[in-house]
């Protein structure tokens, strides 16, 4: 007779590990919609960026992951509330789909900077999750966003970073290149960037 501890002993070992996956880590105020100085904390509020839909459809057919990482600190400022937030997202998404686009997960982070949280960006807990439960590589990953402090998280991550110019991304290129950190490709909009993530990867257009 044979135990069952027996039989989990002379069990193949051989398993094969699941290829890891690419992700785009997407900043989402300044980058698919209209960054707000007051936050944007209403739908009425949430103005989507001319090529923000072209983008999100280009990439959905490819196999990277496609991850929002968004610090919302009106939440715990109590601007807005989670319920707010959620809403706001649930609409975003619905509108996303609707143009042919996908978004796999949105992270957020609610804290306020004097929380000294892990997760507000520049801080990487939030991609980190994701790379946890996607099985994402982030050396082969991209990360996009409109400030240095997604620049920043991108580089720490090992990911290529991309700055763009809209939202606040003008300002934010002198800030870091007054730090001489010019490790980050450099992009119009959502759209310019992810025409340069497709030509640095030969994919298909
Ligand atoms: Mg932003
Ligand atoms: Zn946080």
């Amino acid at each position: 007779m044979i135990s069952q501890d027996q039989v989990v002993a002379n069990a193949s070992p051989l398993r094969v590990a699941a290829p890891q996956r690419r992700a785009i880590f997407l900043d989402r105020d300044g980058v698919l919609n209209v960054n707000r100085k007051d936050y944007v904390k209403t739908w009425q509020e949430f103005i989507f960026l001319p090529r923000t839909f072209a983008a999100l459809a280009k990439i959905a057919s490819s196999d990277f992951v496609i991850v929002v990482v968004t610090n919302q600190s009106a939440v715990n400022r109590r601007q807005m509330t989670q319920a707010d937030l959620d809403d706001i997202h649930a609409r975003m998404l619905a509108e996303i789909r609707r143009a042919g686009g996908r978004i796999d997960a949105i992270y957020f982070c609610p804290h306020d900077p004097a929380e000294n949280c892990a997760c507000r960006k520049p801080k990487t807990e939030m991609h980190r999750q994701a790379v946890r439960e996607f099985g994402i590589d982030a050396a082969r990953s991209y990360g996009i966003g409109d400030a240095r402090e997604d620049v920043i998280a991108a580089q720490s991550i090992g990911a290529g970073a991309i700055l763009v110019q809209s939202g606040r991304g003008a300002e934010q290129r002198g800030k870091l290149l007054a730090e001489r950190n010019s490790n980050f490709q450099t992009a119009n909009d959502l759209l310019d960037a992810v025409n340069w993530i497709w030509e640095r990867e030969k994919l298909e257009k």
